[in-house]
């Protein structure tokens, strides 16, 4: 395993973490997804500046000759694993839908409520009514959920704003929620989500888009790191999501897309060509598209809460893994799909998708990292980021195994507790 055993000298450290009965490192070489995990029974780890410093069995710490810790944390026989990356989230934005989830329920359509001025539409005027400091006070709440279920990175869009002005400001919230939050968040411009209705036509709106919220947002100040598109029969066309993510291309954006969610628009084939770190959803990819994201190497974020949630397809995660895919799993928190749990996430991606519980978790962990361009979170190694969960199970398979429950202790993000149960 990477850096494991380093030497540590006999200075004073922040914190060492002891008795974790399995320390998942998600940093382990090898072929296999066991191999990957790079678990070690009875761990311990050693954390110096926001870094892991050290890491390997409490065996091997003994040999080791330091001072006094400023910090010891007894992980007490139970799980740790690397903090959870959740690379795919709609958590900015203001007021709520509730009554939806009843009326779907009921049986009205989605498209039915959408036409009424529900849907995605209600959101976009509830979050242009708000200041930029009130989606963020909002929005933090929701991330504090994340938190606590052992999220210490989120990537966090846009999409709700819909006109430049409305979306420099949900770059804005986005940004006050980074300074307050206590971990870390990346941003994606989500430039084409849905056609606001001031636009007849989505071809106009895309044109909009590239000549005038593409320019405004990369010289922005709260520049994101990322562009992204929704890819969709009856929401954005193959075509117009192309131009788009040219566009964003050359003013310097990483690419990510939404595509294949309801219907096979050959999305995936497109996020290959267009050279997107990742394709998101994927629940209708063709075959061919599927060999084209593991060749151009691009991060599939599968988001299988939504599928549960909207009752479409479930990605064909077995193919992906087959193809050779880097397969990642997202919350894709939303007001259509509240969705707040990794744990959760996991249990429908090993019930619904078939994916194992190694494959899981790597799918919350350091494939999620991947999918965000990351590659000092979402695994334990020296000198990466000390961002870390203590879990009150005593191993990996038992977190999509027990479902709908919450069993994370605490929650360190660079050596720093974000989040603690009260016991
Ligand atoms: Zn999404």
């Amino acid at each position: 395993m990477f850096g494991r055993g380093s030497f540590m000298g006999d200075r004073m450290h922040d914190l060492v973490l002891i008795n974790a009965g399995e320390l998942v490192t998600c940093a382990g070489s090898g072929g296999s997804d066991e191999e990957k995990l790079g678990a070690i029974e009875d761990g311990a780890m050693v954390v110096d500046g926001g870094r892991v410093a050290w890491i390997g069995t409490a065996r091997e710490l003994k040999r080791k000759s330091f001072g006094r810790p400023k910090r010891t944390i007894d992980a007490d026989g139970g799980l740790v694993t690397p903090g959870f990356v959740d690379p795919h989230t709609h958590l900015a934005f203001a007021g709520s839908r509730e009554d939806e989830l009843e009326r779907k329920a009921r049986g009205e359509s989605y498209v039915s409520i959408l036409a009424g001025g529900g849907g995605i539409q209600r959101t976009v005027r509830e979050t242009r009514k708000a200041s930029a400091r009130r989606i963020a006070e909002e929005s933090s709440e929701r991330l504090l959920q994340l938190v606590a279920n052992g999220v210490t990175t989120a990537e966090v869009k846009t999409g709700y704003g819909q006109s430049t002005r409305e979306e420099l400001k949900m770059l804005q919230a986005i940004e006050i929620l980074r300074k307050r939050s206590g971990v870390e968040v990346v941003s994606t411009f989500l430039g084409l989500h849905a056609k606001p209705p001031e636009f007849g036509d989505p071809v106009e709106y895309v044109s909009y888009a590239i000549r005038d919220m593409l320019p405004r947002v990369a010289s922005s100040r709260n520049r994101p790191r990322f562009s992204d598109c929704f890819c969709e029969e009856g929401v954005f066309s193959r075509e117009g999501c192309a131009r788009y993510l040219r566009a964003s291309r050359e003013l310097g954006f990483e690419l990510k897309i939404h595509a294949d969610e309801f219907a096979d628009s050959d999305g995936a084939s497109l996020a290959a060509s267009a050279g997107c770190t990742s394709a998101d959803h994927l629940g209708r990819s063709n075959a061919a598209g599927v060999e084209a994201l593991a060749k151009g190497k691009v991060v599939a974020v599968l988001l299988p809460g939504t599928s549960l949630y909207s009752s479409i397809p479930f990605a064909d995660a077995r193919e992906m893994a087959r193809a050779g895919c880097t397969v990642a799993l997202g919350t894709d928190l939303s007001p259509n799909s509240w969705i707040e749990s990794p744990q959760l996430v996991m249990g429908l991606a090993c019930t619904g998708l078939k994916m194992t519980p190694a494959e899981a978790l790597l799918g919350f962990t350091v494939n999620a990292a991947k999918a965000i361009s990351r590659d000092d979170v979402g695994s334990l190694h020296v000198g990466g980021a000390a961002d870390f969960a203590l879990h009150s199970v005593p191993g990996y398979r038992f977190l999509p195994y027990r479902l709908g429950g919450s069993y994370v202790k605490s929650v360190f993000k660079r050596g720093r507790e974000v989040y603690s149960r009260a016991d």
